[in-house]
């Protein structure tokens, strides 16, 4: 999938109104979509990727499509409370207690996927929930993501060991690690 309107941000050009979109340029790459959305055996749908990506590379490029009042299953969580929603497929790539990938905020402030592992072709692309959001209030059920790692239940990045949180050091969104040092400030002064 392209993303027209991101791209013509990038470029400073008007958006193309027909036809097919050229490939998306960012920082003077040329990026082809390396992913399509299929079904993921036991899990529903699932974002699979149709190339090889290496360790650093960005699988998916996100765009912010709507700004929400508050959180619901589909949301991203940007902000203490602040909540919204990427446009196309990121909205799909499942959780994994052991992902491939990790979040990066970038210039628009939506969600980047880059590989923290190495990805080969039709590996399902997956990212660690509590990478996102503080606080996970829409997946009560058991965690399906299959690793051997599993915590059993998805969790938010606050009840996240913090081993864990060493582990995605720099593949977190940035906020996450300000409310971090807001609750560490808050058990100094003895507010909790
Ligand atoms: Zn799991």
């Amino acid at each position: 999938m392209l993303l027209p309107l991101f791209q013509c941000l990038l470029n400073g050009l008007p958006l193309l109104s027909s036809g097919s979109a050229p490939p998306i340029r960012l920082r003077g790459y040329i990026m082809k979509d390396g992913f399509e959305l299929r079904n993921s055996s036991g899990k529903g749908e699932g974002i699979f990727a149709t190339k090889s990506f290496t360790v650093g590379d960005t699988v998916m490029i996100g765009v912010i499509k709507e700004v929400l009042n508050g959180n619901h299953s589909h949301a991203s969580q940007v902000g203490e409370n602040k909540f919204v929603l990427h446009d196309g497929l990121v909205t799909k790539v499942n959780h994994s207690c052991d992902p491939n990938c990790g979040v990066r905020e970038n210039e628009t402030g939506a969600h980047n996927f880059v590989a923290i592992k190495e990805i080969s072709v039709n590996e399902e692309i997956t990212f660690d929930y509590a990478m996102r959001n503080y606080i996970i209030d829409y997946f009560p059920q058991k965690c399906m993501c299959g690793s051997e790692g599993c915590r059993g239940r998805i969790t938010g990045w606050k009840d996240l060991p913090d081993k864990k949180k060493k582990a995605y050091e720099g593949f977190e969104a940035p906020y996450l690690l300000e409310l971090d040092a807001k609750s560490s400030c808050a058990k100094v002064v003895g507010y909790t």
